[in-house]
């Protein structure tokens, strides 16, 4: 079952007229919010970034943050599996092709649940492959925005050459994945890019920094040069839906020890511990 304009209906039933801007221009924004045992993760977190988003492309929220929490509650009712991946989409609405904001609009309101696959155990017990390639995306990166076709392109390059993901640089430092956040542990120390306007601000970015400070683990936000990146002792993604998982290889290389690390080990773990707790909690 989907949410589409105030109605909830099969996705068989769903239809958006060819006009919408979404279809024509690419115009709007998106979130994907991890539910875990039938229950929301970081709610607070994803609709301050969607509202984040929303600014950023000069689009009213329609939605205050109780009404679209009582969407999403009854959207999760409506369909089986216990863990889900759900997916909220706006965009600028329906209106003869222009480039111009249409005046008096309706924003189209779009979600749709699917079943939540995490990384299995055997992913994170040999990690994954990654390439690398320069980030040629707009800067704007901040905005979770529609428009993904230089992710789409990106994220091929790994298909392509049999990876899971691609690592991004701009002038040789490191802003993120084509979908995900990139951590890199040099010496004994956990490295992050700093969010800014080159990277999406990551849900789970944020909780793997809370983590590795609650942990007492050394970390630090900064820049991370190319250099770096290929002589990490361990490469980590994170993302909603991947959470926190291992590259071991990286353009054909080992990375570090070419197996799950002891950075990877303790972060994983205690997001694990971390989730449960919530989800408890909730
Ligand atoms: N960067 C990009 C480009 C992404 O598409 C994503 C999510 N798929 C992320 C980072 C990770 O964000 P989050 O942890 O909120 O899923």
């Amino acid at each position: 079952m989907i949410y589409l304009n105030g109605e909830y209906m099969p996705i068989e039933e769903a239809r958006i007229p060819v006009l919408d801007r979404g279809f024509i221009f690419g115009d709007g924004v998106y979130e994907v919010i991890p539910v875990y045992s039938r229950k929301p993760f970081r709610i607070e977190e994803h609709l301050s970034r969607l509202e984040h988003s929303l600014n950023g492309i000069r689009l009213e929220n329609p939605h205050s943050g109780e009404e679209w929490k009582s969407i999403i509650h009854r959207l999760i009712a409506l369909n089986e599996p216990e863990d889900q991946s759900l997916y909220l989409h706006i965009t600028r609405g329906v209106a003869k092709r222009d480039h111009a904001f249409p005046k008096g609009v309706k924003p189209t309101i779009f979600m749709m649940s699917n079943p939540l696959v995490t990384p299995s155990p055997q992913t994170l017990e040999s990690g994954v492959s990654a390439i690398t390639a320069e980030d040629n995306r707009w800067l704007r990166c901040d905005i979770k925005a529609i428009s993904l076709l230089p992710n789409v392109l990106l994220r091929q390059l790994a298909i392509d050459a049999g990876a899971a993901e691609t690592l991004l640089f701009r002038e040789n430092l490191l802003t993120e994945g084509a979908a995900s956040n990139i951590f890199v542990v040099s010496g004994n120390t956990l490295l992050a890019p700093p969010k800014d306007n080159l990277m999406l601000p990551g849900i789970t970015y944020d909780v793997v920094l809370e983590l590795a400070q609650g942990q007492g683990m050394p970390f630090e936000v900064r820049r991370i040069s190319k250099e770096e990146v290929c002589s990490a002792s361990e490469l980590l993604l994170t993302s909603s839906t991947r959470e926190v998982t291992p590259i071991t290889l990286l353009d054909g290389k080992a990375v570090g020890s070419g197996k799950p690390g002891p950075f990877f080990a303790r972060l994983h773990d205690a997001y694990q511990a971390f989730k449960h707790a919530v989800m408890r909690r909730a």
